[in-house]
């Protein structure tokens, strides 16, 4: 197969995490007989240092034309005054409204060699494999906001069409799962909630007969997270809720440095990114972990382009990776030497067989 990936390395510990996801994507070209070409362009602080815009039109019209963009990080100290109008995050807003990216998928597992890892027990952890679809582009993150001296307001607004095609993308994902969704909301208490409910309920009885549905409370939600954790399959969401639960759902599989994500929009074109940000605590020391960015470029082969083989090749070389030792100082073992970005890398690829 061909295709063209967009490459945005970003700030920080991005182009790092970004050179191992690389390689491993051009091992699996040579292993799988594909041919992928990758265009770079500048996101977040390095465009603005470059360009004056944190989301240049170049940038803008590769996000257009790829079948899948890869990105690292974006952001760090030397542009967060909160006072400057122009910030490293709004080119990744641009970007995900410029895709349409309306579902932001996160998958959670735990695996034992990373149970130490995790700040829960290892009897919580145990069999844990939920997907985490949040609703991306709508609610109080994008409703008008208002402020006063004394007074602030976010609208959170939310329309039937916005609520139905998450849903149906949760439905379409429970359907090469396990076929049970927890749809999660505040139907006590707000409007847009309770219009959520009525809709997913509607919705999946008619449409998604043969999958399980089950409501809850997100602050019930919470909970369940840290308690039962292995009883959820599909977990679909608005935007804040979904911010914060999948946060929360992350510190079960052990490091933030673990952990890809994918944005897609209706034709499953779509963004890849590890969930963190771009560390400047640790940037340019060759240290980072750079398996979410590598697991992003599974997603990648997975939802854009449909290669499933490829996608658990490389799941399963990371994981042996981390199974033989070879960690960051993040998921790094008592007493064993932490070894760098690079290293991991290069044991993906061993366990790749490339
Ligand atoms: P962060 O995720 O960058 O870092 C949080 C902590 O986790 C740090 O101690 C960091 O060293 C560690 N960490 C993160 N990724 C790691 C990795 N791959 N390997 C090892 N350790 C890792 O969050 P932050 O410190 O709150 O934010 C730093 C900057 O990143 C800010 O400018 C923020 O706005 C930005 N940010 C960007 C994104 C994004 O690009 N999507 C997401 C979150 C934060």
């Amino acid at each position: 197969m061909e295709a063209l990936i967009g490459v945005l390395a970003g700030d920080g510990i991005g182009p790092e995490v970004m050179a191992e996801a690389l390689r491993v994507l051009k091992a699996v070209e040579n292993k799988y007989q594909h041919r992928f070409v990758y265009e770079e362009a500048l996101i977040g602080g390095i465009a603005i240092d470059t360009h004056g815009n944190p989301f240049p039109d170049a940038t803008r019209k590769l996000c257009a034309e790829a079948d899948a963009v890869l990105l690292g990080a974006v952001g760090g100290p030397k542009w967060s005054d909160p006072d400057s109008k122009i910030r490293p995050e709004q080119g990744l807003l641009g970007m995900r409204s410029a895709m349409g990216v309306f579902a932001n998928l996160r998958p959670v597992q735990t695996h034992p060699a990373l149970y130490a890892s995790s700040p829960l027990r290892s009897e919580r952890l145990h069999g844990v494999d939920i997907l985490v679809v949040r609703e991306l582009t709508g609610g109080a993150y994008f409703g008008k906001k208002e402020r006063t001296a004394d007074s602030a307001t976010d609208v959170c607004t939310y329309t039937r069409m916005e609520i139905e095609r998450v849903l149906r993308m949760a439905g379409e994902l429970a359907r090469t799962r396990r076929r049970k969704i927890t749809s999660v909301d505040k139907a006590n208490v707000l409007e847009t909630s309770r219009l959520w409910r009525s809709i997913a309920t509607e919705l999946y009885a008619r449409e998604y007969p043969d999958v399980q549905l089950d409501h809850l409370y997100v602050d019930a939600a919470a909970m369940h997270l840290l308690s039962r954790a292995a009883d959820f399959d599909v977990l679909v969401t608005e935007n804040l809720f979904g911010d914060i639960l999948t946060d929360e759902a992350s510190m079960l599989t052990g490091s933030l440095g673990m952990l890809p994500s994918a944005s897609l929009n209706a034709e499953k074109r779509g963004l890849y990114e590890p969930i963190h940000g771009s560390a400047p605590d640790i940037a340019g020391r060759g240290i980072a972990n750079p398996c979410g960015t590598i697991l992003s470029a599974a997603m990648l082969l997975r939802h854009s382009l449909g290669l499933e083989t490829e996608a658990r090749a490389i799941e399963s070389a990371v994981m042996a990776a981390v199974e033989n030792g070879c960690r960051t100082a993040d998921i790094a073992l008592p007493g064993k030497a932490a070894v760098g970005t690079r290293a991991v890398g290069d044991a993906v690829l061993q366990a790749l067989g490339a």
